[in-house]
């Protein structure tokens, strides 16, 4: 048996398995919203793909998906960078001549995790949205970094923010004290390179989801009295995310229920 063939027979099996994994996961999300009386279509799909190679991603590509949530920096900046090819080594196969290293205008990159300002600069070349903004320096790094982009053309539209937000006192798990978060949502709907989305949270370790849910949609409420454009609610995982929209959460940031489970060093 050749190489090629088994590598054909490995990227068939993945491609049944994620397929399978995305339509148990989207029957979640659809009974989800049926037992809390919300249309379907207003909650979406947030695939988290850290830790999987850029080999999945086309595959989800394939497969419809056009949205992508990475948590670390430089494996994110990388696999932006080889998506393209991989996804049209499968469409154009058949012609030639057709390299090209153009970007793809309908993907979506969502940074999720824990932000560097150093990063900023990089990260506001690729990502459509943040979610993951806590603090007033980083968002003022993010500022400049998505006006050089559009500056340089490499962005056509500001950097969508969601602010995260603690629901705990450990400063250690990132997120903005809910005291202070008026005042960075302030300033962000001032910086011209961004754009205020909504609010992101990720429930305490050992905390009960739910109330940790109930407590951010009031946040989220009072956030739209001030900014009426920051709709985004992204809350939920793999484990939580039927409560995340019971409490109005319109994405979910799921991994494991879609990807598999990540190596044990996961952050
Ligand atoms: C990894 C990660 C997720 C996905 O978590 P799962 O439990 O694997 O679904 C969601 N949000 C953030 C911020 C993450 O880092």
């Amino acid at each position: 048996m050749s190489g090629a063939l088994n590598l054909t027979e490995t990227v068939d099996a993945r491609t049944a398995e994620l397929a399978t994994n995305l339509s148990g996961l989207l029957q979640r999300i659809d009974a989800a919203c049926l037992a809390s009386g919300r249309d379907s279509d207003t909650v979406r799909l947030l695939p988290v793909t850290k830790f999987f190679p850029a080999a999945d991603v086309a595959i989800l590509y394939r497969l419809g998906r056009r949205e992508f949530g990475e948590s670390r920096e430089q494996e994110a900046t990388a696999k932006v960078a080889g998506l393209p090819t991989l996804v049209r080594q499968g469409v154009d196969a058949a012609r030639s001549g057709a390299e090209s290293d153009e970007g793809l205008s309908d993907v979506h990159w969502h940074m999720i995790g824990r932000l560097q300002r150093n990063k900023a600069k990089v990260v506001a070349r690729w990502a459509h949205t943040v979610h993951s903004v806590d603090s007033e320096r980083l968002a003022t790094a993010l500022d400049a970094g998505a006006r050089a982009a559009l500056d340089a053309g490499d962005r056509t539209d500001p950097l969508h923010v969601l602010l995260q937000v603690s629901l705990d006192d450990d400063p250690s798990r990132g997120g903005v004290a809910p005291e202070d978060l008026a005042a960075l949502a302030e300033h962000v709907a001032a910086s011209p390179g961004l754009r205020l989305s909504g609010l992101m949270a990720i429930p305490p370790l050992g905390a009960e989801s739910d109330a940790s849910f109930a407590r951010l949609a009031i946040l989220h409420t009072r956030m739209l009295a001030e900014h009426p454009g920051a709709t985004e609610l992204s809350a939920g995982m793999s484990g939580d995310l039927e409560s995340a929209i019971q409490h109005g959460s319109t994405v979910v940031r799921v991994g494991t229920a879609l990807m598999g489970a990540r190596p044990i060093t996961s952050a």
